[in-house]
């Protein structure tokens, strides 16, 4: 039976260029045009590892529909020519690690705006559409962050509630560097705006709220370097798998909404074929009923990793740090972040499913099953000596 759109014409497949397709989000949306559609994919990346299950070998069923270019769109001059092929390009690419926020403010600014610039630039010469993936950061702090603790207002959902056409970007002080990330990544999208206002660039921006899952970033020292901060999941995870102790920042107190990754690839999906309904928007991607405190989120993931793992958690399975001894200085936060989700269910009626606990039993399965023995491995291997 022929795959329709949300208007119910038939969907032709299409060349879709992906840029950063070798990273976290990237791979699971490879794998989901790969098993789901007749779309072809042009993978670009500096990295493929997370994408090799895909690509080899040669007898896989969607060989041929998804080929691999290995390169820094920093400087190639293949990227204009491979965007000329494709109808549809996503930008994935990006330094967007918090650690490396305040303490490779440079390589975070070029990466998320000077690199992506010659994108936005080559979409729009060529009439081709865009989807760029921006950040849930690009909105800061909330308003209600700003009110005294025992404000009766801080309850309202109008001073926390993150609307994409309503609510202002509220960022620290210049010598807070963390929001390096959230101001370039701010910037582009005014950039791309302005492309649809003033050249007609078709595009939609995605802003993802803490999408989690599977293969995101890297466990420090086995598959990432050793002193490498990833996000938190991983961070978490990497403890749990270690038998440490998971460290809360600032005592832990900021909230997120997590979403699994398979949920929001949902939605991406929709954007990609019902550029009707998805041309000249922003969306918010997150799950606003999955929030929790990051303290209430360690404690979740010992649980849960106790019982994927069969072993007892630690007896005091969390330390507080201070962000400055965590992160060094010029770090900031984000106090809370919950999608309004108005926009994207009027225009693609999406509405994500599973719950946190579900998500997060699914990943740390996936975690186990992965790393646990690596790790056992790498800390029975006896330290050379000096
Ligand atoms: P990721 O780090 O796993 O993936 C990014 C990929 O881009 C990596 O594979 C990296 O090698 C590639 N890349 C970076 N610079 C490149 C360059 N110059 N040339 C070629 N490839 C390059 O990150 P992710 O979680 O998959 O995020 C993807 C996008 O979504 C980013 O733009 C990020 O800012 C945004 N985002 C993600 C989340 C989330 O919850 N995961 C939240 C907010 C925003
Ligand atoms: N965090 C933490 N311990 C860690 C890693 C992160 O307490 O080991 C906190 C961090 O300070 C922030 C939240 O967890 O409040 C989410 O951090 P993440 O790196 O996932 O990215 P963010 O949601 O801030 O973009």
């Amino acid at each position: 039976m022929a795959r329709v759109d949300l208007d119910g014409k038939p969907i032709e497949p299409m060349t879709i260029c992906m840029i950063g397709a070798g990273g976290f989000i990237g791979s699971h949306l490879c794998e989901k045009l790969m098993a789901e559609t007749p779309h072809r994919v042009l993978a670009l990346d500096v990295y493929s590892d997370k994408i090799r299950h895909l690509l080899e070998p040669e007898s896989l069923p969607w060989a041929g529909r998804i080929q691999f270019h290995r390169l820094n769109i920093k400087h190639d001059s293949r990227l204009e020519g491979l965007i000329k092929m494709a109808d549809l390009t996503i930008n994935l690419a990006a330094i967007c690690t918090p650690a490396d926020y305040n303490t490779r403010p440079l390589d975070t600014i070029y990466s998320n705006f000077i690199d992506a610039l010659p994108v936005v630039k080559y979409c729009s010469e060529n009439n081709k559409r865009l989807i760029h993936f921006s950040t849930c950061e690009v909105y800061g702090k909330t308003i209600g962050s700003f009110l005294p603790k025992d404000s009766p207002l801080r309850e309202d959902p109008a001073y926390y509630l993150l609307k994409e056409d309503a609510s202002p970007c509220i960022f620290g002080s210049i010598e807070k560097q963390r929001w390096s990330y959230a101001c370039a990544k701010q910037l582009i999208e005014r950039l791309i705006y302005a492309e649809g206002a003033e050249n007609g660039l078709e595009f939609t921006i995605v802003r993802p709220f803490n999408w989690i899952g599977p293969r995101m970033d890297f466990i420090p020292g086995i598959d990432g370097p050793s002193e490498g901060v990833p996000r938190v999941l991983a961070c978490f995870s990497n403890a749990l798998l270690r038998r440490e102790q998971l460290k809360l920042v600032d005592g832990g107190q900021s909230q997120r909404t997590f979403i699994y990754i398979k949920d929001a690839i949902e939605a991406v999906l929709l954007m990609i074929e019902n550029p009707q309904r998805a041309n000249g928007q922003i969306f918010n991607v997150g799950n606003p009923n999955n929030e929790v405190t990051v303290r209430q989120l360690a404690e979740m993931m010992t649980q849960i990793y106790s019982k994927v793992s069969e072993e007892a958690a630690l007896d005091v399975p969390t330390i507080d740090v201070s962000s400055k001894e965590f992160y060094g200085e010029g770090y900031d936060d984000s106090d809370k972040r919950i999608p309004d989700m108005t926009i994207i269910n009027r225009q693609l009626g999406w509405n994500p499913k599973t719950s946190l606990w579900d998500l997060l039993e699914a990943t740390l399965t996936y975690q186990h099953r992965t790393y646990a023995e690596a790790i056992k491995k790498a800390v029975s291997r006896p330290v050379a000596s000096s």
